[in-house]
């Protein structure tokens, strides 16, 4: 078996008195696109956002390529020092639903700022890297516009960019397409779909069950904070249990 990237055991995070997360443990080996789908509320985001470190877990353990990010010492989640999470955090982006690109800058600017300040890659590797990028993603005429410019899909590609540029192991994705209009989805789908093509170990919260189906090595679907049902597209959408059937009835 490849070598596990991701990997999160019995993850706990409240907010108050509610449990957002129950105890939810996950791997992601190498190359895998994992799809996380379920209905609003069950937890999805909070899920991303704590294996993203945006938000400190209750409990639980965190690492990526082996490295502890997080773990539980007297019943309390304690994180690595400033220092190890800086290393821990190069190894994964992550692009969000509203695409969270910097207004001011140019197309060019929001891909290599992040590389050339904080990076501290060459201005003109940076560069380079985002033209390479951008020819990937069919945007090479878009460099020096702004954001506001682009339409949906073109601005959530540039986020991928962005992301693509800091050269991660895994990417995370956080219901991509939900803020796009139903014919600018395509072309944010087929960017992700080029990236699985190439191996790219991904973590994906959808709504779209089609392209979770198709592009998916596993699928997991998560209800009240915990995981219902996980195992491959055949295994999840061929034979749902009872509560994920119900599910899939209604959004497919
Ligand atoms: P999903 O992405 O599956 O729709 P979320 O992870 O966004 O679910 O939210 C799960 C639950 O946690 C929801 O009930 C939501 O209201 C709550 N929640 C999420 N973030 C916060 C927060 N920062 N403070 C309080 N409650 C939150
Ligand atoms: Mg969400």
């Amino acid at each position: 078996m490849s070598q596990i990237y991701l990997e999160m055991n019995h993850i706990k995070k409240t907010f108050g008195e509610l449990e957002v997360l129950k105890d939810i443990s996950l791997s992601v080996h190498k190359g895998e696109v994992v799809s996380v789908i379920g209905p609003s509320g069950s937890g999805k985001s909070t899920l991303l956002r704590c294996a993203t470190m945006l938000e400190k877990m209750d409990g639980g353990e965190l690492s990526f390529l082996g490295e502890k990010a997080a773990w539980e010492e007297n019943g309390k989640c304690v994180y690595a020092n400033k220092k190890q999470l800086k290393e821990i955090r190069k190894n994964f982006g992550l692009v969000f639903q509203n695409f969270n690109l910097f207004p001011h800058y140019t197309v060019m600017k929001n891909i290599i700022d992040a590389p050339v300040c904080v990076d501290g890659v060459s201005k003109e590797e940076a560069k380079e890297r985002a033209w390479k990028l951008l020819k990937q993603l069919g945007l090479s005429d878009k460099a020096d516009a702004y954001p506001y410019q682009l339409s949906g899909g073109q601005q959530q590609r540039v986020s991928i960019a962005r992301a693509l540029a800091l050269q991660p192991k895994v990417l995370f994705f956080d219901e991509p397409t939900s803020a796009l209009d139903p014919e600018l989805t395509g072309e944010v789908l087929r960017v992700i779909r080029q990236l699985a093509d190439e191996h790219m170990t991904m973590v994906i919260v959808t709504h779209e069950m089609q392209f979770a189906k198709e592009l998916s090595d596993r699928v997991i679907f998560m209800e009240k904070g915990l995981v219902c049902q996980e195992g491959t597209p055949e295994e999840v959408f061929g034979n749902p249990n009872a509560r994920v059937k119900e599910f899939i009835g209604r959004v497919m």
